[in-house]
């Protein structure tokens, strides 16, 4: 009866949360072996300045194929390793693969105005050393601090909103660009928002993808839109899937757009040739 269907959704629930618990510990091991002998590797999601229609610059997505457990997504295995250790060794790692990355690609003629956002964790930004070592990792790469953009989101400003804003103020003196990833998800105050040095927001795909839908998606983009302009800061779209989304985009004066419209994220040899092709998005 009721009884016993109670005591079975029990019993499964803590058979799945085991299941679960001993996937992630699994994962954990994986990662850091996958780390530890370079076995991960990048994609590049171009974004579009909506202006000129051209390649802007590139988003860097790491991509985890285990032996055993398939491609895993960084959905999945990022919110583990930053629940351990793990996260700064993985961070180090996509940093140190795209100054490598960037070294070979402007060796090859690509534009030096295109630059290449990594995605930082909120650990990240919190890190003691974090910033010497990139720098040291500038030099050592020849990679100019401008070609570099940091993802950071909202979440990163929440713990510790003091270190954070040094940080960024610090990325900001080497160089480096930094961008609010996700914008609208989190819960960064707009008072600490207008303080930090910051480049730019990207309207989180969430909101995105609700434009046309006659829903609140779309106000709240057009009021990020908004908020943006008046701190003077330029808007990047990300989840573009639709030429209704790019028109109203468009529409609301938005700078960049990045979306699998435009470009799913690519192996590097193919952004080698995207860069020597017309860009998609221009009319
Ligand atoms: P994110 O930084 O917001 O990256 C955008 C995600 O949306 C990517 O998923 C991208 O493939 C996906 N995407 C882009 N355009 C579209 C679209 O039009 N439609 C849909 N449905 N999706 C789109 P991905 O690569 O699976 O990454 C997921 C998240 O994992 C990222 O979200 C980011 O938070 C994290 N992540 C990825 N790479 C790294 C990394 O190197 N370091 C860290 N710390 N986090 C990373
Ligand atoms: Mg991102
Ligand atoms: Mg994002
Ligand atoms: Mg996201």
């Amino acid at each position: 009866g009721k009884m016993t269907s109670a005591i079975r959704a029990i019993g499964f629930y803590s058979f799945d949360k085991e299941a679960q618990l001993q996937r992630s510990v699994l994962i954990e091991t994986r990662l850091r072996q996958a780390i530890a002998e370079n076995r991960l590797r990048m994609n590049y999601q171009p974004k579009f300045d909506l202006a000129s229609g051209k390649v802007s610059g590139l988003e860097a997505l790491v991509r985890w194929h285990d032996p055993d457990l398939g491609e895993i997504s960084p959905a999945d295995f990022v919110p583990i390793a930053e629940r351990s250790d793990i996260i700064r060794d993985l961070t180090d790692w996509v940093l140190a693969a795209v100054c490598h990355q960037y070294a070979q690609w402007t060796a090859q003629g690509m534009d030096r105005g295109i630059t290449i956002a990594v995605n930082l964790s909120a650990e990240d930004l919190l890190r003691p050393n974090f910033l010497q070592w990139l720098r040291a990792l500038l030099d050592h790469t020849g990679t100019p601090a401008s070609a570099l953009v940091l993802e950071i989101t909202e979440g990163s400003l929440v713990d510790n909103v003091e270190l954070a804003a040094e940080h960024i103020r610090e990325a900001k003196a080497l160089g480096l660009s930094v961008h609010i990833d996700d914008f609208g998800t989190g819960y960064s105050s707009l008072s600490q928002l207008h303080r930090l040095p910051l480049d730019a927001l990207k309207v989180d795909r969430s909101f995105v993808n609700e434009i046309g839908t006659n829903s609140s998606g779309e106000l709240v983009t057009n009021a990020i839109i908004s908020l943006a302009k008046s701190l003077r800061l330029s808007v990047v779209a990300e989840g573009i899937e639709t030429d209704a989304q790019l028109t109203e985009l468009r529409k609301l004066g938005c700078d960049s757009v990045q979306g699998f419209l435009l470009s799913r994220p690519l192996e590097a040899l193919a952004v080698t040739s995207l860069l020597t092709q017309t860009a998609p998005c221009q009319q």
